[in-house]
């Protein structure tokens, strides 16, 4: 197994805490874990997190809250993207909480609960201002207005999400906040029994003390990384993934040697080329040709050409004793240096998130944990 992705257990404990220590303590926390835990693997990710008394988890689709149910994990769990009319009797009964923002669902949902003798707990999902999921922030009375004679469900929360707490809490993430607020006092005013009114994502619920409600929803923060570097100050995340491969050939090239399809770098002198068995069919993206850099022998080293599929090339000339089979950390930290999924993210041109899954979804993982 030359490349593996390593998830370190004990960082994701630490940056639990460190969620808990930004939250007053009656509010809850709903981590979450979709996309299989943005690459870090669900089932592992989730049972860590339960012996730390999360108090719910939130996954993409039915499928996910499937995997959690199998793997005997039965922490309340809400089902974020929501179902499909089809998916009702599984939601039902694995005691999932669906996301609802549309009437045929909530209908379908109460007459299946109503069959199956049981109320059906969900969490109603408005838009204010995201333009994603949601019920449209005017139609939300007229939606409880008839979600009322729904005798089966249960609307145990009512939630939304930011676009953009990453920049700030003022701006147009106070207008989303304000919007979420004024939704919840109508809906109480219709007398519901809203328990879990929740809006923060890791931005919010770092920077944002408003956003915090009833319960929070991490996600990047988890996996240790910031949604924006100014958030450095607030608080301390330690990352939980790193990735590794092994140097499968080593071979000293004269100068004007071309390295990689399309010839797009031509060495300038003699130089020593270390092969590594990582491309973009692992999540390395392609993008990071020429640009991207690898720790080797504890020093920085560039990527020469372009990144293939499964391989790419690394400029060893400067770095002494460096020998097949060395490791090579492609993320995280080797001795005295480290690159972070930021950096990544940001040679990339994308964000920490998409790496993780890319990285995550493509290579064996291990799972690392020190007794502390
Ligand atoms: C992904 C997601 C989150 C978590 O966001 P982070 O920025 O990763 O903290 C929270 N809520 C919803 C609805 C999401 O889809």
């Amino acid at each position: 197994m030359l490349n593996v992705v390593e998830i370190d257990l004990n960082a994701l404990r630490h940056n639990y805490n460190q969620v808990r220590r930004l939250i007053p303590p009656g509010t809850k926390i709903m981590a979450v874990i979709k996309s299989d835990a943005y690459g870090h693997g669900m089932v592992r990710v989730a049972r860590e997190l339960v012996s730390l008394g999360v108090d719910f988890f939130g996954v993409g689709d039915v499928n996910e809250g499937l995997v959690l149910r199998r793997a005997k994990i039965f922490t309340p769990t809400v089902i974020l993207l929501g179902i499909t009319e089809g998916e009702c009797p599984e939601v039902i009964q694995n005691d999932l909480f669906p996301a609802v923002y549309d009437l045929n669902t909530a209908q379908k949902l109460s007459e299946e609960a109503q069959k199956a003798g049981i109320i059906q707990k969900i969490h109603l999902k408005i838009d204010t201002g995201m333009g994603r999921l949601g019920i449209p922030i005017n139609e939300v009375v007229p939606f409880f207005s008839k979600i009322r004679s729904l005798k089966s469900l249960d609307v145990e929360g009512l939630f939304s999400h930011l676009s953009s707490a990453n920049e700030s809490c003022d701006g147009y993430t106070q207008f989303q906040l304000d919007a979420f607020k004024k939704a919840i006092d109508s809906i109480r005013k219709m007398g519901f029994n809203l328990r879990y009114n929740h809006i923060a994502n890791s931005a919010a619920l770092i920077q944002c003390k408003e956003s915090h409600f009833d319960m929070v929803r991490p996600g990047i923060m988890l996996y240790g990384s910031l949604p924006s570097r100014a958030l450095e100050k607030n608080v301390t995340l330690k990352p939980v993934m790193t990735f590794k491969s092994r140097i499968v050939q080593i071979k000293t090239v004269p100068p004007n040697s071309s390295i990689s399809y399309g010839r797009t770098y031509i060495t300038e002198r003699e130089s020593i080329i270390a092969t590594i068995p990582v491309g973009y069919d692992n999540g390395y993206m392609r993008s990071l040709s020429n640009k991207g850099e690898v720790l080797i022998a504890g020093k920085r080293t560039r990527i020469l050409g372009a990144v293939c599929m499964n391989l790419l090339m690394a400029d060893i000339t400067d770095v002494p004793d460096v020998q097949v089979n060395d490791e090579v950390v492609l993320l995280g930290r080797q001795a005295d240096e480290v690159i972070t999924c930021e950096e990544i993210a940001e040679k990339a041109g994308t964000i920490s998130y998409e790496i993780y899954c890319a990285l995550g979804g493509k290579n064996q993982k291990i799972y690392k944990r020190n007794l502390d």
